[in-house]
């Protein structure tokens, strides 16, 4: 990528300062620069979506792999001047200066981290392997491309029996493995009455061979033929650097923001999946522009603040050097008046 800085310089401030170039990230840059800011954009790399082969549900970009939608949007924003560093930022100074890992920092007047979250899976064998693959965990993104086959939902976690009620409308053969979750006789009512099988006992593993997810094998033993399973992971936001500067967090533990994404700290916003988990890419994209919006206008609302200072002190400056005869004048009277008995 030509246009991508491999080290950042420290020569002079930035408007803003983006961490993370995923959709949200690179959004935010592309209305920040096309309105005319300094922008820089640290970059660690590491999307989220990276194992999945295509992106869906982005209206215009259905079906295309996420790596071509982030080299896409970082060739508009380049486009626009903002610079594009290859790094991770370690942490970042109130005020801002923002430090990279191993590097410089950058100064900045406000910042915005779009650095995503990561998605922790259960130590079953084949899960990792198969991630973003043939093991999935977002209906709505993967769904569609496995419809009609053999699909295993994984108990691990509580969201799990909406994620199965749910996917029985993609596919009638979704089978439950409730593993290690304890199902009240609710939820095996709601599983039941939707016509989604429950299969009992441990899972072993995710049988995978050519490259393919084939089934589920139980500690007992047996082998539940399956071509796509679901998760829900354990989703944590990558939050290090605005917990850091002091950036609230609500009561389950994720930062808190307005809606244009500006958080507790004056000068900082939070976009995309480090501000909500729920944020598909086309969201993510979505906060990041709202937020630069908003940035704008916030770093335009200090300007005008300075502007009006520095024009009121020109104005006093300018009166006050039209008026060199009357304070001659009142000097005199002065003058004349302490003279008086
Ligand atoms: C397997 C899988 C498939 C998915 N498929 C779809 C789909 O088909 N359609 C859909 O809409 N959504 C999909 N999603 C969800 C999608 O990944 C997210 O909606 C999207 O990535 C959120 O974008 P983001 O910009 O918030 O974060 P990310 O895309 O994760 O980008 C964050 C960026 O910040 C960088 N970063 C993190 N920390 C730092 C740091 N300290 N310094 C510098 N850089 C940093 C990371 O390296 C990364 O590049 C999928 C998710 C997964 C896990």
């Amino acid at each position: 990528m030509s246009d991508t800085k491999n080290a950042a310089t420290n020569d002079s401030a930035y408007d803003v300062v983006v961490v993370g170039a995923g959709a949200a990230g690179l959004s935010a840059a592309l209305v920040l620069g096309r309105a005319r800011r300094r922008v820089a954009v640290v970059n660690a790399g590491t999307p989220r979506n990276a194992p999945a082969a295509h992106m869906h549900g982005f209206l215009s970009r259905d079906g295309m792999p996420p790596a071509a939608l982030l080299e896409v949007g970082r060739t508009e924003v380049a486009g626009y001047g903002v610079d594009l560093i290859d790094g991770r930022v370690d942490h970042i100074d109130p005020g801002f200066l923002v430090h990279l890992a191993g590097g410089p920092a950058l100064r900045a007047r406000r910042v915005l981290v779009a650095t995503g979250l990561r998605d922790e899976l259960p130590e079953i064998p084949g899960v990792r392997e198969r991630w973003g693959r043939d093991l999935l965990h977002c209906p709505y993104c993967h769904g569609h491309e496995v419809r009609d086959e053999p699909i295993g939902v994984l108990g691990t976690h509580p969201g799990a029996v909406s994620q199965a009620l749910l996917l029985q409308r993609w596919s009638a053969d979704t089978v439950f493995f409730p593993h290690t979750l304890d199902l009240t006789d609710d939820e095996r009512e709601r599983l039941a009455a939707r016509g989604v099988r429950i299969i009992d006992g441990a899972v072993k593993r995710l049988v995978v061979d050519g490259d393919r997810l084939r089934a589920i094998e139980l500690a007992e033993g047996s082998v539940v033929p399956r071509s796509a399973v679901f998760v829900v992971p354990h989703m944590v936001p990558r939050d290090a650097l605005l917990t850091g500067l002091g950036c609230e967090r609500d009561e389950s533990g994720w930062v808190t923001t307005d809606p244009s994404g500006r958080t507790s700290v004056p000068g900082v916003w939070a976009v995309g999946n480090v501000a909500d988990r729920r944020a598909q890419v086309v969201t993510a994209a979505g906060m990041g522009s709202t937020a630069a919006i908003a940035v704008d206008h916030d770093l335009v609302d200090e300007e005008v603040t300075r502007d009006v200072e520095d024009y009121r002190a020109a104005e006093a400056t300018s009166s006050s050097s039209l008026r060199p005869a009357a304070h001659a004048v009142s000097l005199e009277g002065h003058r004349g008046s302490a003279s008086r008995p």
